[in-house]
């Protein structure tokens, strides 16, 4: 990919250390979706999402968004958030070459701008968590926000909706970052657990925030 042809968006300098909490902190919660976007899933979501007037942030896999751009042109037209999850969700991605790391985050992001339009990509999440010092150092420098999380929902497992309800339930607290997925497999219970969670959240005062 031509990578001279998209000038990225510059933010204030990003700070290399991973974000787990939210920096607004207090009863805020964010919430995450990784792997997408798929044509399924992600417009369920962003129906749950608008009707409850929550933002959240979408950590795209790069050949996905560029499968289905409109998507991602969706997701950002709605007011959420991109979070760039490499070209490839290759999980060894941190202990390539640096060159190896750039070309993943940097053509990744390009595609997530191109796609939506010029939308900012704020956050960089490393595929499956898989974090290295030299990786959180390349997010940061290509100006996205390392970006970990509080809760892991597991929902991937499809452990049940009731059970991915529970464990936000049961580890809540002030700033929390909960990771969930509308990608990488069927995604219903997801979308039933994000559904009820949004008013169980609310009714213990959480107020939904990006993560920074
Ligand atoms: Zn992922």
């Amino acid at each position: 990919m031509d990578t001279s042809s998209s000038p990225p968006p510059v933010g204030p300098r990003v700070d290399p250390t991973l974000l787990t909490v939210t920096r607004a902190g207090g009863r805020t919660v964010s919430l995450t979706f990784d792997d997408g976007p798929t044509a399924r899933y992600t417009p369920q979501l962003l129906a749950v999402l608008a009707r409850d007037r929550v933002v959240a942030t979408f950590c795209e896999i790069g050949q996905q968004a560029q499968a289905q751009p409109a998507l991602v042109r969706r997701v950002t037209a709605a007011g959420h958030r991109l979070c760039d999850h490499t070209i490839t969700h290759d999980p060894t991605i941190g202990s390539h070459t640096s060159s190896v790391m750039d070309q993943q985050l940097r053509a990744s992001r390009d595609v997530l701008v191109a796609a939506s339009g010029g939308a900012p990509v704020d956050y960089f999440r490393a595929p499956d968590g898989n974090w290295t010092p030299a990786l959180l150092r390349r997010s940061a420098q290509a100006g996205m926000q390392p970006l970990g999380w509080t809760i892991d929902t597991r929902d991937w497992t499809r452990s049940g909706t009731a059970a991915i309800v529970n464990s936000v339930e049961a580890h809540i607290r002030p700033g929390a970052v909960v990771l969930f997925h509308d990608g990488g497999g069927p995604r219903d219970q997801t979308v039933a657990a994000v559904t009820q969670l949004i008013p169980w959240l609310r009714s213990q005062g959480y107020t939904f925030v990006f993560p920074s």
